[in-house]
C-alpha cells in the first residue's frame, strides 16, 4: 500500500514530462492566438455546485464523484470536470459585466470513480475552453476550429469529429414524451439505473453504456429529428460554416453526451486507434448552466480534452513526441584548484542561459566521462591541476568523440557565442 499510488492515478514521470509540457504548451498558445485567457480554479468544489452544474441524474454525479465531509463537516467534491467551477468562478467575480464574450481555458486534472482501463483513469487531466456570453453559431465554430487546429498543430490525422443537436428545453419536452412512448416497453429489460431516469430525464437513458441498454436504445426516436425550427437553423449554421472552412464532420444522432446541462450542438472528436477509450475530446453548448447555477441567464459553449486520451493517440499513430533537453556540457574536475575553477565556469556558464552540469560527486575522471554521456551532454570537459596550470582543457564532442584543446579564458565565449 505504501509504495503504491491509489487505483486509477499516475505518476507522471521525467522521463516522459517533455511530452506533457509540449501539448500543455501547444495548447495555451493556441489559445491565446484565439483571445482566450488562462483559468485555474480549486481542485474542490462545494458538492452542490456538481449536482447542479453537471447535474444529479449523470453517471459522474450518480456514480462517480470523489465526494467526503471535511472538519467544518461540509460537503466536498473533487472536480470531476472543469465546466462547473468555471461557472462558478465567471457567476462569483461578476464576469458577467466584463466586455462579452468572456473566453476562458484550463488545464486541470479531474477526478472520477471509475473501472480503470487503458485510457479510462480516476485521476485524470483535460485541456478545456469555455466561451460564455456568445449565443451565436459562430461561437460553435470558434471552439470547434481549435480543437480541429490544435489537432492539426500536433500532426494527428483521423480523428472524426462527431455532431449533433440535442435541442433545447422547449424541442425537448415534446421529444422526451415520444421517447418515453418508445422506451416504456423496453423498460423491464433495462439496468436499474436507467429504469430510474425514465421520469426524471429519459434522454439521459440514451448515454447508457450497458450493453442490454444499448441494443434497445440503437432504434429510439433521435432528438435532431425532433428538434425546433431554431434549434434546427442554429445546427444548420454551424455545419455551413464547418463546410466554409474545412473542417469535414459527421452527423452522429447518439451523440447525447453525459453532461445534463448541453442544448443545441454536442460534439466528440472520437479516433479509431486507441480502442474503446476513443472519445478524445467533447463539448458542446450550454446555454442553461450559468442560470441553473445562480447566474443570469448567459448562453455558453465549451469543451474538455482528455489529455492521456491525446497522448495515447499520438503514440498510436508514431508522432515522435519531444525527449527531455540534454545538457550542452558536462564540466568535471580532478583536485580542489580544478574544483574552484569548475564552480566558477559553471556559474557563468548558466547565468548564460547555457544547460550546465558539473560535478557534484568527486568521482574518477573515468566514472565522470561515463555519467557524462549517461546524461547525454553534447560536451565534456574535466579540469584537473595540469589544465589550471596550463589554462587550458580539452573539450570533447561527446557525439563524434573528436576533441579540442582550447583556453580556459576563452571557453565562456566559445560556448555562448558559437555553442561549442
Ligand atoms: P467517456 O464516455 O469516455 O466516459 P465522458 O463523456 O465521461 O467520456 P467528458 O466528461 O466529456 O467524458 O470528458 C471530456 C474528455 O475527458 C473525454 O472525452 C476523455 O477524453 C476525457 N476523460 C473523461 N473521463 C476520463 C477518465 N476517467 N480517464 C481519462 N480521460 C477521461
Ligand atoms: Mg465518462
Amino acid at each position: 500500500m505504501l509504495t503504491q499510488a491509489p487505483k486509477g492515478t499516475r505518476d507522471i514521470l521525467p522521463e516522459d514530462i517533455a511530452q506533457w509540457n509540449y501539448v500543455e504548451q501547444k495548447f495555451s498558445e493556441l489559445c491565446k492566438k484565439f483571445g482566450y485567457k488562462e483559468i485555474r480554479i480549486p481542485v474542490f468544489e462545494h458538492t452542490e455546485l456538481f449536482q447542479r452544474g453537471v447535474g444529479d441524474t449523470t453517471d459522474i454525479v450518480q456514480k462517480e464523484m470523489y465526494t467526503f465531509k471535511d472538519k467544518g463537516d461540509r460537503s466536498i467534491t473533487l472536480r470531476p470536470e472543469g465546466t462547473a467551477g468555471v461557472v462558478r468562478s465567471y457567476i462569483e467575480h461578476g464576469m458577467g459585466s466584463l466586455p462579452q464574450p468572456v473566453k476562458l481555458f484550463y488545464q486541470i486534472t479531474a477526478y472520477r470513480y471509475e473501472n480503470v482501463q487503458k485510457g479510462r483513469y480516476r485521476e485524470f487531466h483535460q485541456f478545456g475552453v469555455e466561451l460564455l456570453g456568445a449565443a451565436d453559431p459562430s461561437a460553435d465554430v470558434e471552439v470547434i476550429s481549435m480543437l480541429a487546429l490544435y489537432f492539426e498543430q500536433l500532426g494527428i490525422k483521423n480523428l472524426v469529429l462527431n455532431l449533433n443537436s440535442i435541442g433545447c428545453p422547449k424541442c425537448r419536452s415534446a421529444y422526451n414524451e415520444k421517447l418515453k412512448a418508445y422506451l416504456k416497453e423496453h423498460l423491464s429489460s433495462m439496468c436499474e439505473t436507467c429504469r430510474e431516469r425514465y421520469e426524471r430525464n429519459p434522454m439521459r437513458i440514451l448515454d447508457c453504456k450497458e450493453e442490454g441498454c444499448k441494443l434497445r436504445i440503437k432504434d429510439a426516436p433521435a432528438l435532431l429529428d425532433h428538434i425546433c425550427d431554431e434549434c434546427r437553423d442554429h445546427f444548420s449554421k454551424v455545419t455551413t460554416r464547418l463546410e466554409a472552412i474545412g473542417i469535414p464532420y459527421n452527423i452522429d444522432k447518439g451523440i447525447v453526451r453525459g453532461l445534463d446541462y448541453y442544448t443545441k450542438t454536442v460534439f466528440e472528436f472520437v479516433s479509431k486507434n486507441i480502442g474503446t477509450q476513443g472519445t478524445v475530446c467533447g463539448g458542446g453548448r450550454y446555454d442553461g448552466l450559468v442560470e441553473a447555477c445562480g447566474g443570469a441567464p448567459t448562453p455558453g459553449i465549451g469543451f474538455a480534452l482528455g489529455v492521456e486520451r491525446l497522448l495515447l493517440e499520438m503514440q498510436s499513430q508514431g508522432i515522435e513526441l519531444p525527449k527531455a533537453e540534454t545538457p550542452h556540457i558536462y564540466i568535471g574536475a580532478i583536485g580542489e584548484k580544478a574544483a574552484l575553477m569548475c564552480e566558477r565556469l559553471a556559474w557563468q556558464l548558466r547565468r548564460n542561459n547555457i544547460f550546465c552540469v558539473k560535478d557534484i560527486m568527486n568521482r574518477s575522471v573515468k566514472a565522470q566521462m561515463k555519467y557524462a554521456d549517461k546524461l547525454g551532454a553534447h560536451y565534456a570537459l574535466i579540469l584537473g591541476d595540469n589544465e589550471i596550470e596550463n589554462n587550458k582543457a580539452q573539450l570533447k564532442d561527446m557525439r563524434t568523440g573528436e576533441t579540442k584543446d582550447i583556453s580556459l579564458d576563452t571557453l565562456i565565449d566559445r560556448l555562448v557565442k558559437h555553442r561549442g
